[in-house]
């Protein structure tokens, strides 16, 4: 059956007296499901991307991280974040992130599962091993000797997300290596 546009606007007139004289009247927040983040524990934090350092409020529920977004309080973002810092819970929480080392030997085509303190025993070895044999510790020129204490056979590159003091260790500890090729990732 159809409906005549009177009839239409009787029947919304009658609901709107409805309406009116009901007791509870309809409220704004009725249908405004429950924050997600309800119960969760907030904790501030900086985006590890890029030098900008934005905040961050990272909520978490038994140790698991639920939501990530800018913090409205953080002098340098005021609660924005770029497209990559708003995807940054997808880091957090993503099936194919790696959480444990994988090795694969010189030559082997399989990957193997190892322990940090037997990584990071090896690549300690690896780096002195790599220092002892590139290490030169004069150079001549014009005929004079000159001492450089320069390590030829290694580089390395910091990130954005260091910090001033993490910076200055590695700075620090590149040059106790002799390392003379230290660069940047913003600057490559
Ligand atoms: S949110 Fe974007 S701009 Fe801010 S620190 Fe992260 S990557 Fe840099």
């Amino acid at each position: 059956m159809g409906v005549s546009r009177r009839d239409f606007l009787k029947g919304s007139g009658a609901a709107a007296v409805g309406l009116a004289l009901s007791d509870k009247p309809a409220s704004a927040t009725d249908k405004i499901p429950g924050l997600r983040t309800k119960g969760s524990t907030t904790t501030t934090s900086v985006c590890p991307y890029c030098a900008v350092g934005c905040g961050m409020l990272v909520q978490s529920r038994n140790g698991k991280v639920i939501n990530i977004e800018g913090d409205p309080e953080h002098p340098i973002n005021q609660g924005s974040l770029c497209s990559k810092g708003s995807a940054l819970f997808q880091v957090a929480n993503n099936e194919r992130r790696l959480t444990k080392v994988q090795y694969r030997a010189p030559g082997s085509t399989k990957w193997e599962e190892k322990s940090w303190d037997w990584t990071m025993k090896r690549i300690a070895m690896l780096m002195k091993e790599s220092r002892d044999r590139n290490f030169v510790k004069t150079e001549k020129i014009d005929g004079k000797e000159y001492t450089v204490n320069r390590n030829e056979g290694m580089a390395m590159i910091g990130a954005a997300a260091l910090d001033n003091e993490e910076c200055y260790l590695l700075g620090k500890f590149a040059r106790a290596m002799g390392v003379g090729y230290l660069e940047h990732q913003a600057r490559i």
